[in-house]
């Protein structure tokens, strides 16, 4: 079919004012609905503050793992029952499949090594398991958060010792402990790309 342009008919509703007051108020009912929506909320990357796109079904937009899959199968390749989805899908692995076969060709003996150790390491795993290791990579940036605050806190306290008691007194010597042991609120997130 030839495409056609709008009639004089529509043209001349579209740029009447009665239709722009309407376009105006559909605009900000949508800005304020965007505004109080809930929000994906990851880490941004380009200044650290929370992502403010709508999330998807799991709670992360479509940047954040809002498309990632779920459960055990999640890293197998999902075909399409459609043809014309399907014949793209294939096509596009082929393509993939090619490109990093070239990559591997480039690559020298000690980046090779490198590839393998990590894909040795980083196997997919089930849900489960994956969980799991979701929790120790939390624990371990816990850990080190608090190792290093409490390094820092030694390390302050020997350089000068007679000051912080002097300032502080005995009221504030004891919250450093109890802060260190408590479950840390500045630790910083963990990149969690499968939620
Ligand atoms: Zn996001």
């Amino acid at each position: 079919m030839k495409r056609t342009r709008p009639t004089t008919g529509q043209s001349r509703w579209r740029r009447s004012s009665e239709f722009r007051l309407i376009a105006v108020k559909a605009i900000r009912r949508w800005n304020r609905l965007r505004e109080t929506a809930p929000k994906c909320g990851a880490r941004r990357k380009h200044d650290g503050e929370p992502c403010q796109n709508l999330p998807l079904a799991n709670g992360r937009c479509r940047f954040h793992g809002g498309l990632t899959p779920r459960g055990d199968q999640w890293h197998k390749p999902q075909l399409p029952s459609s043809p014309e989805k399907l014949r793209r899908k294939l096509a596009d692995r082929e393509r993939k499949a090619k490109k990093r076969a070239a990559r591997l060709a480039r690559m020298t003996p000690e980046e090779r090594k490198q590839h393998e150790r990590w894909h040795r390491t980083h196997k997919p795993g089930s849900a489960e398991a994956r969980a799991a290791q979701r929790i120790r990579r939390k624990q371990d940036v816990e850990a080190r958060w608090l190792i290093e605050k409490l390094q820092k806190a030694s390390a302050k306290s020997k350089e000068a010792p007679k000051r912080e008691v002097g300032q502080a007194g005995l009221g504030r010597r004891k919250k450093p402990v109890s802060g260190g042991l408590r479950a840390p609120a500045e630790a910083p997130a963990v990149v969690d790309i499968f939620s």
